[in-house]
């Protein structure tokens, strides 16, 4: 017997999520921010660490960070927030916590990791066809698909992931509405959104919503948060493991929010730069650019020639992200994310050099 039958066939069936090698290049695939800190700031956030007691365990609920985070984001008092090491340890958290024979719902394109840890414990995950038009969620299939798998979860990325938009805030109410399990809108790029389910937290007993402070500007932290009704949170937090968030996490999270400012300077100068390049992504002969409400821009490329302008614009020095081989609506799809201005023009140069290779 090989060793691996050690193992569940979900896991032996998976492949592990893979990250690109982005050295030497500019790194326009994961949704960074690509601004840094000022040096007066990044000397105070030090001061901030130089006490930290690094040979304790970090404060188990991490009490400070949860009520910056419910202050700064204006989570209602009756509502419970859980932290996680990034918004992708909440939603294994939740599957986690699931029935073993548990649905999981979520349109696609989306994304990816709902199913990722859907599979992994082995649970049923369904994607719905978003519409191929816009995007935007089918909601009689999304109502039959509720009717027939009675998902426990339901996620919504709000924008999506990977295609940008906000999908119709009625559309999402009526799923809630008539969701008998829980609905996750997931928020990770609210900094670039003018909209959020925050506020609707109280109309509905199966309503979270879930951010992460990696889009803002965090990445590197591992920082998520979910809120949602006290009677589903303390179930979430059996779950979760006791020092889940550590201690340089919960000072440099504190320091940072409560800089906000310097934060809403950056989210503003991307979502400046995003009016841009999507303007210059529409005007470009073979190119179809989509709409974005997040801080990157999902486009169509010729028939057949997106494996080649990707891998032309990382000969040129600039990593972006393929999402061809995913195939269904993304095919012919490449994802960009916003950086700064020069970046921008960089990748930009590198799309009309291989578009004119391709001829
Ligand atoms: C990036 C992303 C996340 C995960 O964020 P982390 O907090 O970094 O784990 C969650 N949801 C969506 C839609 C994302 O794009």
């Amino acid at each position: 017997m090989p060793i691996s039958s050690l193992f569940r066939k979900e896991v032996i069936a998976m492949s592990a999520y893979k990250v690109a090698d982005a050295s030497g290049l500019i790194k326009l695939d994961a949704m960074e921010n690509p601004y840094n800190w000022p040096e007066d700031i990044k000397t105070s956030w030090l001061e901030t660490l130089r006490d930290c007691p690094l040979n304790r365990y970090p404060d188990p609920e991490a009490k400070l960070l949860t009520e910056t985070i419910k202050y700064l984001y204006q989570i209602p008092d009756q509502f419970d927030v859980l932290l996680g090491n990034g918004s992708d340890e909440i939603i294994q958290i939740l599957l986690m916590a699931l029935p073993s024979d548990a649905c999981v719902l979520a349109p696609t394109p989306g994304f990816v990791m709902y199913k990722q840890l859907s599979d992994c414990l082995g649970l049923n995950y369904h994607g719905i066809p978003l519409l191929a038009e816009n995007f935007e969620l089918n909601l009689p299939a999304m109502l039959a698909a509720i009717q027939q798998y009675q998902p426990s979860v339901i996620f919504l990325a709000y924008p999506n992931n990977p295609t940008g938009n906000l999908f119709s805030a009625a559309s999402i109410k009526e799923i809630i509405k008539t969701a008998k399990g829980l609905v996750v809108i997931d928020e990770a790029y609210s900094p670039f959104a003018d909209a959020s389910f925050i506020s609707s937290l109280g109309q509905y007993d199966n309503l979270l919503v879930m951010r992460t402070v990696s889009k803002l500007g965090l990445a590197g932290l591992r920082l998520g948060y979910i809120a949602g009704s006290t009677e589903i949170i303390e179930q979430l937090h059996k779950i979760r493991l006791p020092y889940n968030i550590n201690c340089l996490t919960q000072l440099s999270a504190n320091f940072a929010l409560s800089n906000k400012a310097l934060f809403d300077q950056q989210t503003q100068a991307i979502c400046a730069e995003r009016a841009i390049v999507y303007k210059q992504l529409k005007s470009l002969n073979g190119i179809a650019a989509y709409p974005s409400n997040a801080n990157f821009i999902l486009f169509k490329t010729p028939e057949n020639t997106a494996s080649k302008i990707f891998e032309s614009i990382k000969r040129q020095g600039v990593l972006i992200k393929n999402l061809n081989a995913q195939g269904g609506l993304l095919r012919d799809c490449l994802r960009v994310t916003i950086g700064k201005p020069e970046e921008n023009s960089t990748f930009l140069n590198a799309l009309i050099n291989s578009l004119g290779e391709i001829g």
